[in-house]
């Protein structure tokens, strides 16, 4: 179990390629300043109304914490600009800002996107208020830690940025470790940010600070609306695409295709034995052997413990050969689960003790083939009725 926790790498490919983009950019920004540099003044004019428009876009989607990003850049920006009361207090306070935003970034990778108008602003607050008084403490408390390093190892130089430098290292690692551990694109996001906070805040890019917020701002509204698609055509418990992503492929079906309807057999009696959890657990093993199907076949959640696979440009005897493979597969599949579970029967009998558990299902299959009469609908009420006909027939086989 250790293992799986430490090697949990699940949001390695969206951090590598938010990062690998990001540096992409950057790297063409750098080597076409010139273009930048000309069109400076439209990316600065661009900067506040792109913000802001940013901003209410992601209220709008209930995405708080893009928002408070936004809102944070906002007010930076703004200080950046224009003579505010506050901008000599802004100066001679500068690791304190520089070390509370980097807090700031990592609190909201712990949190949950909450509505912003809610009362959950008044504990977003206090931990606001708690990175600023954190990175005080740390500030008035570090002459310590300086004291333990060796002075023939570290030049008084560095040894002068390690109060902020020290802090916005750490932050960054535990950004990069949150982000590589998850499937959320926000922590992602929160990693890119604070990264470029950091190049800021030690003055690492040459380049204009305005293109590099535009460009912040533009991946802000890719994550929300990534995001907002994913809710909508993902399915949150098997991570497949949805029904409604089902019947929005259909649109583009062509003349020829296969569709299958998949069931697991007595799921009813199995959730009663071993509980919803474990249910829940299976339904999501089941789904991840589904979408490892060859042969071009595409899984969709249909429903319950029901998908359907779409063969495109492919006949019923190419599809049967491959599902008949994954029929097998899913029957001689050792599914390992954690039985945690207090409700269902047997759970019910059982110690409150967390045990590793393995549990095997079947499935049963119906195919149909799209013919020239039917239409998309008629041919998965086919592939339906072969499914009954599987069922009749003792479960566990895939019937035409
Ligand atoms: P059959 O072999 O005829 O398909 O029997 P069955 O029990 O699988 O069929 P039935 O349609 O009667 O029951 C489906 C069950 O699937 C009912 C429900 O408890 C379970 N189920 C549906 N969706 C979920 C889910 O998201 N999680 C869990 N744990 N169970 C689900
Ligand atoms: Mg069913
Ligand atoms: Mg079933």
């Amino acid at each position: 179990m250790l293992g799986v926790w430490l090697f949990n790498f699940v949001g390695l490919k969206p951090t590598l390629i938010s990062i690998a983009g990001v540096s992409v950019l950057f790297i063409l920004a750098t080597h076409f300043q010139v273009f930048i540099t000309e069109a400076s003044d439209s990316i600065h004019k661009a900067v506040y109304p792109v913000l802001a428009a940013v901003l209410l876009f992601s209220a709008q989607f209930n995405r708080s914490r893009i928002s408070l990003l936004c809102g944070i850049w906002l007010i930076f920006v703004f200080n950046e600009r224009h003579d505010a009361y506050w901008k000599a207090w802004v100066d001679t306070h500068q690791p304190w800002l520089i070390i509370t935003l980097s807090l700031i970034f990592v609190v909201c990778a712990l949190i949950k996107d909450r509505a912003l108008l809610s009362f959950h602003l008044i504990t977003r607050i206090a931990y606001l208020v708690l990175c600023g008084a954190l990175s005080w403490y740390w500030l008035l408390h570090n002459d310590s830690l300086l004291l333990l390093l060796p002075d023939d190892l570290i030049s008084e130089p560095i040894k002068a940025l390690i109060p902020t430098l020290l802090p916005l290292l750490l932050c960054n690692v535990i950004l990069l470790l949150l982000s590589v551990r998850s499937t959320d694109l926000t922590k992602s996001i929160l990693l890119i940010s604070s990264l470029l906070w950091s190049a800021t805040a030690f003055e690492l890019h040459e380049f204009a600070f305005d293109s590099i917020i535009l460009v912040l701002a533009v991946l802000y509204l890719l994550v929300v609306c990534i995001e907002s698609y994913f809710l909508a055509y993902r399915d949150e418990l098997t991570n497949l695409p949805t029904r409604r992503a089902l019947h929005q492929l259909a649109l583009s079906l062509g003349r020829r295709y296969t569709i299958a309807m998949i069931d697991i057999d007595h799921f009813k009696k199995f959730n009663d034995t071993y509980g919803h959890d474990i249910g829940d657990q299976v339904l999501k093993l089941v789904a991840s052997k589904l979408a490892k199907i060859k042969g071009g076949g595409r899984v969709f959640r249909y429903g319950g413990e029901e998908f359907t696979v779409i063969f495109a440009r492919k006949g019923i005897e190419h599809a049967q050969e491959y599902l008949e493979v994954l029929r097998e597969e899913v029957a001689n599949y050792d599914m390992v689960i954690r039985d945690t579970s207090r409700s269902g029967k047997q759970a019910r009998k059982s110690a409150r003790s967390q045990s590793m558990k393995t549990v095997h299902v079947t499935v049963s299959i119906g195919v149909a083939e799209k013919s020239t009469k039917y239409r998309f609908e008629q041919v998965l009420k086919h592939a339906d009725l072969a499914l009954y006909r599987a069922k009749k027939r003792g479960r566990n086989n895939v019937c035409q």
